[in-house]
């Protein structure tokens, strides 16, 4: 198998191939094959990029917002219409079970592109009357040129999350994805110009770091929006700093879920998979510190060993399968390094902690119990399917641990008692809350973090202000005083 993209980049409204730039190899993470190549994007290369968006730019932020608009719905359209075979693609580029990839990515992706479709034609200003007759009114107008910087766990979604925004408000937008799944972003960009988007709007171009921070520092580049770890944001907003951009971070996390003794075994159990296991626990809000009070504990491990034991691990492309391999083997080594830590610092392993034989990068599903606060896997974010079991006897106390951290991407409570719920809620640092729930991302609903988790909000209207500028106007309608 060998999905070779037509090329490896996308500038101006056309695939662009420059063979000069390093190779990267696409390796279909199930069997470890490599199944397609791409080159790094050389200067050239992003100089047209940056060229063609600055040009394109100009006469799309004069567009009214319903025609902008337009185009966006119309390529959530055709992602809707093409579901199964951009999700095929995203399950080659990342693992992911098909049966994941059907509903959870193209379809997020259209999601952001209609709801920001919708909103564009919205998006006005203010009158301000003021004394004397005089007045003022604020235009929100577009920041320019946009970096787009995506991880490699929801290309399709990530390179949406943050294009759908940036050309609802009349900006350009420069995507680079993860060298780890370079191919669907590439689609992403072939469909906005075949839904009408003129061309240098959307360019993707394919690197490492090298090629992110070219952008990042580029003077030309007016707002960074970086989906990505906390080392790797620190980078890029100081280099952002530096040119006074805008900057939306949406960072790491090792977010709390906490159980009360009352809730529903059952529900809280399929959360606490949900918030582990669902992309092979490669997402970045994931409550990977369950704390479940002490009256449960044993109920609720042994309802999730049982239930872990339905987990269907295999060949993502068959609908049947629910849990895949690591997206490289880079990240299944990191995964098997933290297991090993856990057994090192005396959690009990309760299940899992292998990695599984054959091909591909699969490791078990892990649970650790009896964990405790400073250990390595409670502390760290691991990004794989290890879920760590800490035991908790009150609500005052498991407030504080779950704060004593230097994250705040999310948080979630499962209890019977409602006020409880909004309680303990209300004293959390984390910027996405749940209640009896875990992992919902509607477009409709800000998505961010708190803390080093991240700055500024994706999706939701919240979205809008980070995407554009407001300017305002003084009007004077009577004759102007001076002191001389
Ligand atoms: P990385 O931080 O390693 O990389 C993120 C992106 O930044 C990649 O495209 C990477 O390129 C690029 N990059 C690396 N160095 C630089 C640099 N100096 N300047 C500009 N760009 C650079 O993250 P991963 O891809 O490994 O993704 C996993 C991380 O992402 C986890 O920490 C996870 O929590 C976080 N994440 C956060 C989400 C959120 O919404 N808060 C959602 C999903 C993931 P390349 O890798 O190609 O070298």
């Amino acid at each position: 198998m060998f999905i070779q993209p037509i090329a490896s980049h996308f500038i101006d409204g056309a695939y662009v191939e420059d063979d000069n730039g390093t190779p990267i190899e696409v390796i279909y993470p199930a069997t470890g094959t490599i199944i397609g190549r791409v080159y790094s994007a050389t200067p050239a290369i992003i100089e047209r990029a940056v060229e063609s968006a600055k040009r394109a730019q100009i006469g799309w932020a004069k567009l009214s917002g319903t025609e902008r608009g337009r185009v966006l719905r119309r390529a959530a359209d055709i992602i809707r219409e093409r579901n199964y075979d951009l999700s095929v693609l995203e399950t080659y580029d990342t693992g992911k079970p098909l049966s994941e990839t059907l509903c959870a990515d193209a379809t997020s992706a259209a999601d952001a592109l209609e709801y920001f479709g919708g909103l564009a034609g919205s998006l006005t200003g203010e009158y301000i009357p003021l004394a004397d007759g005089n007045w003022a009114y604020t235009r929100r107008e577009a920041l320019g040129l946009c970096v787009g910087i995506g991880a490699w766990n929801y290309p399709m979604q990530i390179a949406c999350w943050k294009g759908a925004p940036a050309l609802a408000c009349g900006n350009a937008m420069i995507f680079k994805p993860s060298e780890t799944t370079p191919m669907c972003a590439l689609k992403v960009a072939e469909i906005l110009v075949e839904a009408g988007l003129p061309p240098g709007l959307y360019n993707v171009v394919q690197g490492a770091g090298d090629v992110g921070a070219a952008l990042v520092s580029d003077p030309r580049v007016d707002k960074v929006s970086l989906t990505g770890s906390v080392p790797t944001g620190r980078k890029v907003y100081a280099s952002a700093a530096a040119g006074m951009k805008h900057v939306t971070m949406e960072l790491g996390g090792k977010s709390p879920l906490i159980i009360f003794d009352d809730a529903d075994l059952d529900n809280c159990v399929s959360g606490a998979i949900l918030a582990n296991f669902y992309s092979t626990g490669q997402i970045c809000s994931n409550g990977t510190r369950v704390f479940v009070q002490s009256g449960i504990k044993d109920a609720f491990l042994k309802r999730l060993c049982e239930r872990l034991d339905l987990a269907v691990i295999g060949d993502p492309q068959d609908e049947a399968t629910n849990f895949g391999p690591m997206a490289s083997e880079r990240q299944l080594e990191l995964v098997l390094g933290f297991i090993k830590k856990g057994k090192e610092e005396g959690a009990r392993l309760v299940t899992g902690g292998n990695r599984i034989s054959g091909e591909g990068y699969y490791i078990q599903p892990t649970v650790f119990a009896d964990v405790s606060d400073n250990m390595t896997i409670a502390r760290e974010e691991i990004f794989g399917p290890v879920m760590s079991v800490l035991d908790f006897e009150d609500e005052a106390e498991v407030i504080i641990r779950a704060n004593a951290t230097e994250f705040g991407l999310a948080a979630g409570i499962f209890t019977a008692d409602i006020s409880r719920a909004h309680r303990v809620i209300d004293e959390l640092q984390s910027g996405t809350c749940f209640i009896n729930s875990y992992n919902d991302a509607p477009v409709e609903v800000p998505f961010g973090g708190v803390k080093m988790s991240g700055v500024g909000r994706e999706n939701s209207k919240e979205a809008i202000s980070h995407y554009s500028q407001l300017k305002s106007v003084f009007v004077r309608m009577n004759d102007m005083e001076s002191p001389f």
